[in-house]
């Protein structure tokens, strides 16, 4: 039997934005994320987008996964499309939910008409196909308010489609309706995470990383790397900015106090970070990865000294989460296991070790002051290197 994906968005998503270019964006989406899966068709119809693998034996496995990556789909149905006829229903349905329905115990039929021409009424789908499900499989038993298993047939325009419950799709709204930010990503934990946060509410997002060669090892760039290709199966395409940074951390080293040594190495990053967004054009904001105390860099004293040397908002998307609560998305989202790799990080090559949690801005800016770091500054911008990661 032909399967279609039901790609259900709902109608909630959707307030404030106009539901058409909602629609344009997820489609496109789709197509570029599906291409290299096999031929398909994809159609829009009554808040659904339906996703129709082609050919001989598609991997609808593979269609199925990549679509629980698209942001702005709720919930997913894989579907049996059956003939619009109540006999071929109740012949196809129990057979195409073998599986399922052979390992529950109670179910229940959910008949939805969608076409309102459907000679057959809901209750009479469900009683029928309930009728033919018991007769198959005659160790089931009906239970309206709590099944383990809901068939639901949803009879549209082209077909009966039947399935068993959806999956949950990855939410949020579509990459590309709520502008574009540059994401600090480390090789850590936290900021792949804070980029999938920004994705998922629409954000396209490039990245940049900042490297200390030869304090920090190749392998700990392509850690990196490999980070943001994995971001790119929610992302989409991630356009990847590689900075040379040993110099200034030298620098500072040598010519700053010690306890401000983050809070400064951090208002540079963001001062080089601003500066190849002004270049790349078009970037709002830029997204780290902190969190409120997790670290002595990330009180809410030392922000406010790294937003004084911000013109653009910082966003923080795990700002009030517990780092247990970053590291189960973290496993969600699969980046995990490659953040735990044990490379060094260029902050932690000069990491002081007391770093002032409370620091002054004026202290902070005079600590700056105190050197010309403007040429570096602009040398690390021009040293820049940028590659596109893309997501196949
Ligand atoms: P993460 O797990 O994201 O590395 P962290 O808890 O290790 O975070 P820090 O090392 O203090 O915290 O970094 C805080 C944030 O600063 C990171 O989330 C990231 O956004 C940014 N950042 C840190 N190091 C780098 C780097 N080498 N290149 C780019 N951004 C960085
Ligand atoms: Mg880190």
């Amino acid at each position: 039997m032909k399967e279609i994906i039901l790609c259900k968005y709902g109608e909630i998503a959707l307030k404030g934005l106009n539901k058409s270019t909602f629609e344009s964006m997820m489609v496109k989406t789709i197509k570029r994320r599906l291409a290299s899966a096999g031929e398909f068709r994809v159609t829009k119809s009554q808040s659904t987008l339906y996703v129709e693998p082609l050919g001989e034996n598609p991997d609808v496995d593979e269609f199925e996964t990549r679509l629980s990556k698209v942001f702005g789909i709720v919930k997913l149905c894989r579907s049996g499309a059956i003939e619009k006829d109540l006999k071929a229903i109740c012949e196809q349905a129990p057979e195409y939910l073998a599986e399922v329905l052979e390992g529950a115990r109670t179910f229940k039929v959910n008949a939805r008409r969608a076409d309102k021409k459907f000679p057959q009424k809901s209750p009479e789908i469900c009683s029928e196909l309930g009728g033919a499900i018991l007769d198959r499989f005659p160790h089931l038993e009906v239970d309206v308010h709590d099944p383990e298993v809901t068939v639901t047939v949803e009879v549209r325009e082209d077909y009966a489609y039947v399935h068993s419950d959806p999956v949950d799709g990855a939410g949020g709204i579509p990459v590309g309706s709520s502008g574009r930010a540059m994401l600090l990503l480390s090789g850590g934990i936290d900021s792949p995470v804070a980029g999938y946060m920004m994705a998922r509410r629409g954000a396209v997002v490039e990245a940049i990383h900042f490297e200390a060669p030869p304090y920090t090892s190749d392998r700990a760039r392509m850690k990196v790397e490999t980070l943001a290709k994995l971001m790119t199966a929610y992302c989409g395409d991630v356009k990847f900015f590689c900075v040379p940074f040993t110099e200034i951390q030298e620098l500072l080293r040598d010519n700053c106090p010690e306890e401000l040594f983050t809070i400064l190495m951090r208002r540079l990053m963001m001062e080089i970070a601003q500066r190849i967004c002004e270049k790349d054009g078009d970037i709002q904001a830029l997204v780290t990865g902190e969190s409120l105390g997790q670290v002595a860099s990330q009180t809410m004293y030392a922000m406010v000294c790294t937003d004084a040397a911000c013109r653009m908002p910082v966003f923080r998307p795990c700002i009030g989460m517990d780092k247990s609560e970053i590291v189960e998305i973290a496993r969600k989202i699969g980046t995990f296991e490659t953040s735990i790799l044990p490379y060094e990080d260029c902050c932690t090559v000069f990491t002081p070790k007391h770093p002032k949690t409370r620091p002054s801005l004026a202290e902070v800016e005079k600590a700056q002051a105190s050197f010309d770091f403007e040429p570096y500054i602009q040398k690390a911008v021009e040293n820049t290197s940028v590659t596109l990661i893309k997501n196949r």
